[in-house]
């Protein structure tokens, strides 16, 4: 069983969420697909027992001893990759989006463009099973292919370990790398917060996950920031016939948690938050 969590914007807690879902009682394989901020390895310190390149794409690199310094790849570099510095023509590596078009024009060939090869996927193993997840180097792309390698390793960690649980940490929005994480998986869980942008972000995220056909649930973390928003996202689910399944109470715990290496099951296994999570897992794992 895969179950996502996900979220329309940063900063609800999805993360967090994710953790204690990993901590609950059974094994499970944790994949953190937000390969754009990977974060939980720094919470479960994982062995490394794998390492794979990943190449996402190319660069483009100047040969100076070829170079005319005419600045005709920077009239046609349309991603203002390519400027003059110091009199001399130069590629920001992280502003090339690797189109090819500079090394076409180049009148001297002086152009060629390297395989990008700095961004990683890891696996390994934590505290309560099996780890895996990628990290895109800065200005690199294709964080969606980056998250099904992710996905396809914990898959195969999964059958290997007889684990039956894939816990995905997915990124924040709607984007490529989203649909990625949640593209097939049994369960999706959209964690949301009582703000107008918390609800606009649920709204959008709602709507890929119905185009997906997927089974969603929401938790709305820190619900007694707003109490009004609260009971709109409440009546907006209701009427999509999508459960929320926790409302979690702002608990500074939580932080506290993540201060100390933990998660807030780990930490705080009696708070009302962990108390609530757990009966959201539950209803996740049982379907009801
Ligand atoms: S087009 Fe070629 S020769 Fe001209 S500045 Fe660019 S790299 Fe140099
Ligand atoms: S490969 Fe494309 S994006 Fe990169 S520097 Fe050349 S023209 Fe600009």
């Amino acid at each position: 069983m895969e179950i996502a969590v996900i979220s329309g914007k940063g900063g609800t807690g999805k993360s967090s969420i994710s953790a204690a879902f990993a901590t609950l009682s059974e094994k499970v394989v944790l994949a953190d697909c937000d390969v754009d901020a990977a974060n939980l390895h720094i919470l479960f310190n994982p062995s490394h027992d794998e390492e794979l390149v990943y190449a996402s794409g190319h660069k483009a690199t100047i040969n100076y001893n070829l170079c005319l310094n005419c600045g005709l790849c920077s009239n046609y570099c349309r991603f203002d990759a390519i400027s003059f510095q110091n009199n001399k023509v130069a590629i920001s590596e992280t502003s090339c989006d690797g189109c090819f078009l500079c090394s076409r024009v180049c009148p001297s060939k002086a152009i060629s463009m390297i395989r990008n090869d700095k961004s990683r996927m890891y696996s390994g193993s934590f505290r309560n099973g099996k780890m895996v997840y990628g990290r895109l180097a800065p200005g690199e792309e294709n964080s969606g292919k980056l998250v099904s390698i992710v996905r396809e390793k914990a898959k195969q960690i999964a059958a290997q370990s007889s684990i039956n649980t894939i816990i995905l940490d997915g990124p924040p929005g709607i984007g490529c790398a989203v649909i990625s994480t949640i593209t097939g998986v049994d369960h999706v869980l959209i964690v949301t917060e009582p703000t107008i942008s918390g609800m606009h972000d649920l709204q959008r995220t709602v709507e890929i996950t119905a185009k997906f056909n997927l089974k969603t649930w929401v938790l709305i973390n820190k619900y007694d920031l707003n109490f009004e928003m609260t009971k709109q996202i409440e009546v907006y689910c209701n009427d999509l016939g999508i459960k929320t399944i926790g409302k979690l109470l702002f608990n500074p715990q939580v932080v506290e948690a993540m201060i100390n290496c933990k998660s807030i099951v780990e930490w705080a296994p009696t708070s009302d938050v962990a108390e609530e999570i757990r009966a959201a897992y539950g209803m996740i794992v049982c379907n009801k």
